[in-house]
């Protein structure tokens, strides 16, 4: 329970993993909005880089800080969503000089590095693994709306396999607090900007399968993310249509984020584990969702990644 932990806490601070996505910010924002509701006594800062403009709608979101400062001692240091300590970005120092240090996460990849961890790799999100620390009568609509974004997100809304039974449960009781369900699902997930639509379609053009079929690549260079005006905040949810090809077993997005330097993401669809993958050249992930950043030209990434690839299928 969150009680012990907090048990003489009077400063905490809560950060995740660089680039943030739903459930990143949905565990840090939902933790955060909890705390200063019900821990007055306690001063709470959110470390954050920034979030997609469509998160935008949680009040909380306007608190995140996008620095360090110089003081920089917590009491207590939580990170979420995050599989190792190098992925905590810029708030990683902070963790360093905290006092004592909690994580939570889902990341099959997790080494348990903090002082005290809370580690469930089955689980659907980290959101709800928050959700199963917290005192459910304590939990208002605004924090209720911060979880349910992370779990919507990281269920592909209620649809991957990571998605239990206790999920569905959690999403009911979230529901309860007067939350706009379909409003966080539709606006969050499912719209586009015209640029994203774009950029997406470019992505599934630019696509071809090999090893039989069962692996499809893409790739976005700077050039491109350019001449479509969007950012690697624009680029989430293309891994995710590459997969659902039929056939596929294994999709695999490149994206440049500097000169021979890509970004890789890894969705599987059968017995494939990805997250072996990303581990094998130094990312990490979920069985069926991983990631890493590789170097090399196109070409030599993905000729490197079919070798393990190969290996599994
Ligand atoms: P995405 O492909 O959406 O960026 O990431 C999929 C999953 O893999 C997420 O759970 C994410 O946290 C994890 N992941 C992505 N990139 C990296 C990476 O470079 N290192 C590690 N350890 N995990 C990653
Ligand atoms: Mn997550």
């Amino acid at each position: 329970m969150l009680k012990e932990v907090l048990k003489h806490v009077k400063t905490v601070a809560i950060g995740g993993h660089v680039r943030p996505d739903g459930d990143c910010v949905g565990s840090c924002l939902g933790l955060y909005q909890y705390i200063k509701e019900n821990y007055e006594e306690i001063q709470a800062d959110v470390y954050l880089e920034d979030i997609p403009d469509s998160f935008h709608f949680i009040k909380a979101a306007k608190e995140i800080r996008h620095e360090v400062p110089d003081k920089k001692e917590y009491d207590l240091f939580i990170v979420l969503d995050c599989g190792d300590k190098e992925r905590l970005g810029f708030s990683k120092e902070l963790f360093e000089h905290a006092k004592e240090t909690f994580c939570v996460d889902h990341h099959i990849s997790n080494l348990a590095f903090a002082d005290q961890n809370y580690i469930f790799p089955e689980a659907s999100s980290t959101s709800e693994l928050v959700y199963r620390l917290l005192d459910l009568e304590k939990i208002t609509k605004e924090t209720a709306e911060c979880l349910y974004l992370g779990i919507v997100h990281d269920t592909g809304v209620f649809q991957y396999s990571c998605t239990a039974p206790e999920t569905m449960e959690v999403a009911a009781n979230l529901m309860r607090k007067g939350i706009n369900a379909s409003e966080i699902i539709e606006k969050t997930f499912y719209e586009k900007t015209f640029a994203q639509n774009q950029i997406l379609g470019r992505a599934l053009f630019e696509s071809f399968l090999f090893m039989d079929g069962k692996c499809i690549v893409s790739y976005i260079t700077q050039r491109m993310m350019e001449f479509h005006g969007v950012t690697p905040k624009d680029l989430e949810g293309i891994v995710s249509q590459l997969r659902v090809t039929k056939g596929v077993e294994v999709a695999v997005l490149l994206y440049e984020t500097a000169p021979h330097e890509y970004k890789v993401s890894l969705r599987a669809s059968g017995d494939v584990d990805v997250s072996r993958i990303a581990q094998y050249f130094g990312g990490g992930g979920h069985k069926k969702a991983a990631g890493v950043t590789m170097k090399g030209t196109v070409h030599d990434v993905i000729n490197n990644l079919s070798g393990q690839i190969h290996l599994q299928l």
